[in-house]
This record gives structure tokens, sequence and C-alpha cells, in this order.
């Protein structure tokens, strides 16, 4: 089974098929995971309207990563490891505060 990537031109009006889709308002959706290089991808939505048949739509326009070890990502290596941070609370001084 061969998996298609169909890139979708945003701008192509799914009603009647023209490139007519003409930008009305954008808003951005941020990822609350970020990917295994520590980015977190920012997609660029918006509402379309076509301007030969007046149909509406929202598609995303624009994806990018932000962030990051991003010359990492971009030669394509491993993330890197980075040792976790430990933390040491001492509960009977946070008790004990007041
Ligand atoms: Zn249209």
């Amino acid at each position: 089974m061969a998996r298609r990537k169909k890139q979708r031109d945003p701008y192509v009006c799914p009603s009647c098929g023209a490139r007519a889709g003409e930008v009305e308002k954008t808003w951005t959706l941020v990822s609350p995971l970020p990917d295994k290089y520590g980015r977190i991808t920012i997609t660029v939505m918006a509402v379309l309207s076509c301007r030969e048949c007046g149909y509406s739509w929202k598609a995303p326009i624009k994806k990018m990563k932000t962030g990051g070890d991003e010359e990492a990502a971009s030669r394509g290596e491993e993330p890197p490891k980075r040792p976790g941070q430990v933390i040491e609370l001492d509960l009977d001084e946070i008790l004990g505060e007041e």
C-alpha cells in the first residue's frame, strides 16, 4: 500500500476548485508538545474565501518550527541527551516556613 502524501494547496477552493482563495483572517495554533529536538510547531491557520464562488473555508497556510536544537535537527542528528536536572526540595523547610 503506497502512502500518498498529497500536498494540498490551501488557496484552492474546495467548492469550485479555482485557485482563488483570499485570506480573510489568520491565527496561529501552537503545538502543546515539542518534537524530539525540543522544537515547537506553530501552524498558521487562515480563513479563506473564494473570489469565484464566495465559498469560505479554513486551511493551514504555514507551518514552522521554532526553538529547541535547530542545528542538530537540520543536520539530522539525534537530539542531544541532556542530563536531567535534579531539584531537591526539603519538605520540612517548605512546610515550616510560616
Ligand atoms: Zn470557489
